[in-house]
């Protein structure tokens, strides 16, 4: 199917999109387009004017300091997947970025318009809630920042306004913290490569003992959620395979998300399994 008629306006800088979008009440951001452009097609989305921020370069590029890593918006994954400054400074994610897709989608897809928009089954917004990432975004009254778990709002949506641009994401360059370890499983949707489930698990270790546990479920419920009983049953363990798998067992998060590929019962399953595997290589990868 074809989109219903749309004008174009190809942004010249954040401040003529935020302008643009300000303007018109039915424009909508374009960036990679891999999202936005099948939805069009299907006319679940109908924007009036598509804002192609495409060519903004100060929305691209990876800046990394020894504390953390700056990512613009518009940095497609394949960039992520292969910087070798992010694979010192936050391996877990180019990793991820790696498993998204194919390379038409890695070479178009950007991480701003994968967490702007917040499908369930993407895999940033899942490392992003894991690594406390920070959102820097843009609009009309200026810049304003938004923590990962308050950005994820519900299906599809987030805290972004209307006329909101989001121009880069920070994360914490946990690669140079000793004792941190991070990793990523998804189980990939054999059509897609979507994740019918994500997990992401960090540790931290101190005196052979867990300081830090994160295990953050993607895929499962509208946006990727904390096992927060899975996290609190890691404290001061040691990071032994008998302590990961007893806390992965308390996996707590009731599954909503189900379809004729995976039901939510068979999703919750695999999320226990998965977390206790991605708790045990975020230990062993932390020294454990
Ligand atoms: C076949 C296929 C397989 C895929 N598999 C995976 C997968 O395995 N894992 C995965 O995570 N994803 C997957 N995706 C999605 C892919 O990663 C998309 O690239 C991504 O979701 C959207 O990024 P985009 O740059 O293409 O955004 P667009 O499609 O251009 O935009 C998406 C939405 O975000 C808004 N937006 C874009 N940029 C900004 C910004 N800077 N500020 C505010 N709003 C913005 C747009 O207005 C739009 O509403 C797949 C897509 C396809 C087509």
């Amino acid at each position: 199917m074809y989109s219903s008629n749309v004008d174009y306006h190809r942004a010249t800088s954040v401040a003529d999109a935020v302008k643009t979008l300000e303007k018109n009440k039915g424009a909508k951001l374009l960036a990679g387009g891999h999202s936005l452009i099948p939805s069009m097609k299907l006319r679940v989305a109908n924007p009036a004017v598509l804002v192609d921020i495409g060519h903004i370069k100060s929305l691209s590029g990876i800046k990394v300091t020894k504390k953390e890593v700056k990512i613009g918006a518009l940095t497609t994954h394949a960039a992520v997947a292969a910087s070798a400054e992010l694979k010192a400074a936050c391996p877990i994610l180019p990793e991820a970025a790696a498993l998204i897709a194919d390379p038409q989608v890695r070479n178009r897809g950007t991480i701003g318009g994968s967490l702007a928009n917040a499908d369930p089954a993407a895999d940033y917004p899942t490392l992003m809630l894991a690594l406390d990432a920070t959102f820097t975004v843009t609009g009309p009254k200026g810049e304003r920042e938004i923590e990962a778990n308050k950005f994820f709002k519900d299906l599809f949506t987030t805290a972004l306004k209307r006329d909101e641009v989001l121009t880069s994401i920070t994360v914490p360059a946990y690669g140079n913290m000793p004792g941190m370890g991070g990793a990523y499983l998804k189980h990939r949707h054999p059509a897609s490569s979507y994740a019918v489930v994500g997990i992401a698990a960090m540790i931290g270790l101190m005196d052979g003992k867990v300081a830090r546990a994160v295990v953050v479920a993607g895929g499962i419920t509208a946006n990727p959620m904390h096992a927060v009983a899975v996290e609190s049953a890691l404290a001061d363990m040691e990071p032994t395979e008998a302590n990961i798998s007893a806390a992965a067992d308390n996996m707590d998060i009731e599954a909503t998300l189900g379809d004729s590929y995976a039901s939510s019962e068979y999703r919750a399953h695999l999320a226990k399994v998965m977390a206790k595997r991605a708790l045990m290589l975020a230990a062993q990868r932390a020294g454990g």
